[in-house]
């Protein structure tokens, strides 16, 4: 029996299959009713929310000949639509498919008039991936459309389509589907697969598809081949790098029992092994409010992710107030994780802050004069001891970034060319296929949010902040980062990181070089990091004269 995978199998063949997005479907089918079809459509949205899913169900339900609120999927049009070969439904994904060439074969075919259906529609994924040229040869028939031609694109990033496109189409916005539709969108797909389930596990499914349906069920789809008999929360935390509630709880309670630096190395160690971190600080806000909420209400069916036991014994140990601030911290923390910082640095000061916090209740109000300098200095060395951690970890992970040199970096531009910056960027557009990959997780986490610079033949630069690019050039994680791109792309080339302020130095370092000078291949030797170390006053010699001048001893 071919396997074909859950989302393809489970993917909506009919509007009312359809999770969320009822609005778009509702004017979608108004507009078909009323006979009102516009020549461009944008779907814009985060991934997984339905756009390409009811693009084509739009392209069936235009070409049904019997369309009443659904396609009739007894017509010709219909027929060709199910069997997956209708001949003017047309797919371009522009992810992998972006040059002007690309788009010319399917535009030199839009003048011809449809084969069996009503309308020809093209359906564009990811259309701002199209490289400028393929947009403009777009544009052109954009402006004067035949009638019998629809384009539907669908985008993750619309304000990356360019203007005089995006005037041309209606805009349809795509919202990320809530936790309740997810699960129970996952339930149903479990019931007809006909596996048992618990439902925490489907809750941290739902939790982690983050508002995308296709995530959904690959991510269960990962699970299924992990245990294709039944589905359990342990399973899933060993599968996706999740630690276990009760890891959890014992964290957070070491961070107010003085065990701070303990809880940086475990963290740094289960970073190093692929575990979600943002996760892990949603998860330990949970215990928060949980704990919060247990000791005003004392109710055990309030408890969404701790034991009665457990919440308990956190009462017992943390005070209400310290709750509060942890939960304030924390949600800081996680709000800083969407503007793609580098989480883990914020999420180990963030530790530390609800460590250090600790200490703020120790100074008694009236006391000896003797006894309160006493609680003062124990203040004190609390707070030196954090201190101390955060300094050791800062000089730790500063003495293993190697910052390449900006003459070494601008030899890279001046033989950068952009068909090899075309080809590189595959890293980028694949990178969410990494994302739920417990072992390669760090990999999508070292580069999200950062964007690919320039390419030549041996080297790539990309651009981030400051933090970004530390972690990129860092010793360990650069070596890794390059046996990564080589294994899962082929591409055998150094990463190297560079900030803003960086790449503004380049560019204008770049403009004031003679354009002679210029994209001519300058031969740079594969730069390993180790050749940054310092050369000895012989090695230089013999790098420039030879073995020659090696001083016989
Ligand atoms: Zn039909």
């Amino acid at each position: 029996m071919a396997y074909q995978v859950l989302y393809r199998t489970y993917r909506p063949s009919k509007f009312s299959e359809v999770v969320g997005q009822e609005f778009v479907i509702k004017t979608l089918v108004n507009a078909i009713k009323n006979n009102k079809i516009a020549h461009a459509y944008l779907f814009a949205g985060p991934r997984g929310t339905g756009k390409t899913t009811i693009a084509k169900l739009f392209a069936k339900a235009i070409n049904c000949e019997h369309f009443l609120d659904e396609a009739c999927d007894e017509c010709e049009n219909c027929k060709a639509y199910l069997e997956g070969n209708h001949p003017d439904i047309i797919e371009l994904d522009a992810a992998s498919n972006n040059g002007v060439d690309d788009v010319r074969e399917i535009i030199d075919q839009v003048p011809y008039a449809p084969l069996i259906g009503k309308y020809k529609v093209y359906i564009i994924d990811e259309v701002h991936m199209l490289s400028t040229q393929a947009f403009n040869a777009l544009l052109k028939t954009l402006e004067e459309p035949p009638a019998h031609v629809i384009f539907i694109f669908a985008t993750t990033d619309p304000q990356k389509v360019i203007p005089t496109v995006l005037s041309r189409c209606q805009r349809y916005n795509f919202s990320k589907l809530s936790l309740f539709e997810i699960k129970k969108r996952t339930s149903e797909v479990l019931n007809m697969e006909k596996i048992p389930y618990d439902e925490k596990a489907v809750d941290e499914i739902a939790r982690m598809a983050e508002g995308g349906m296709r995530d959904a069920l690959s991510i269960l789809e990962q699970c299924l081949a992990y245990n294709p008999d039944e589905l359990r929360i342990s399973d899933i935390e060993k599968i996706f790098g999740l630690t276990s509630t009760k890891d959890e709880v014992e964290m957070f309670l070491k961070i107010h029992q003085n065990q701070i630096s303990e809880v940086i190395s475990d963290l740094r160690s289960m970073y190093s092994k692929g575990v979600d971190t943002k996760r892990l600080a949603l998860d330990l806000l949970e215990i928060c409010k949980d704990s919060l909420i247990y000791s005003d209400q004392g109710k055990e069916t309030l408890l969404s992710k701790i034991s009665p036991v457990e919440a308990q014994e956190i009462i017992n140990t943390v005070s209400v107030q310290k709750l509060l601030k942890d939960a304030k911290n924390l949600e800081e923390v996680i709000s800083r994780e969407k503007q793609n910082e580098n989480f883990l640095v914020y999420l180990e000061l963030c530790l530390v802050k609800m460590a250090s916090g600790n200490t703020d209740v120790v100074l008694p109000v009236e006391s000896p004069v003797g006894k309160q300098k006493e609680t003062v200095e124990i203040k004190e060395t609390k707070k030196e001891k954090v201190e101390k951690v955060v300094e050791e970890k800062q000089k730790i992970q500063e003495s293993f970034v190697v910052e390449p040199e900006t003459d070494f970096l601008l030899s890279i531009l001046l033989d950068a060319n952009k068909d090899l910056k075309i080809n590189d960027q595959i890293i980028y557009n694949k990178l969410d296929l990494f994302r739920y990959e417990p072992e390669k997780r760090k990999f999508y986490q070292l580069l999200i949010g950062t964007e690919l610079f320039a390419s030549n033949k041996d080297a790539i630069i990309v651009c981030g902040n400051k933090t970004q690019a530390n972690n990129i050039n860092t010793k360990s994680f650069n070596e890794e980062l390059y046996q990564f791109i080589n294994e899962e792309f082929g591409i055998d080339k150094m990463v190297y990181g560079i900030d803003n302020d960086k790449k503004n130095e380049l560019i204008s370092l770049y403009k004031s070089t003679p354009a002679s000078k210029r994209n001519k291949p300058v031969y740079v030797e594969k730069y390993k990091i180790e050749k940054q170390k310092e050369l000895s006053e012989e090695e230089k010699l013999i790098n420039i004269f030879g073995e020659g001048v090696r001083v016989e001893e």
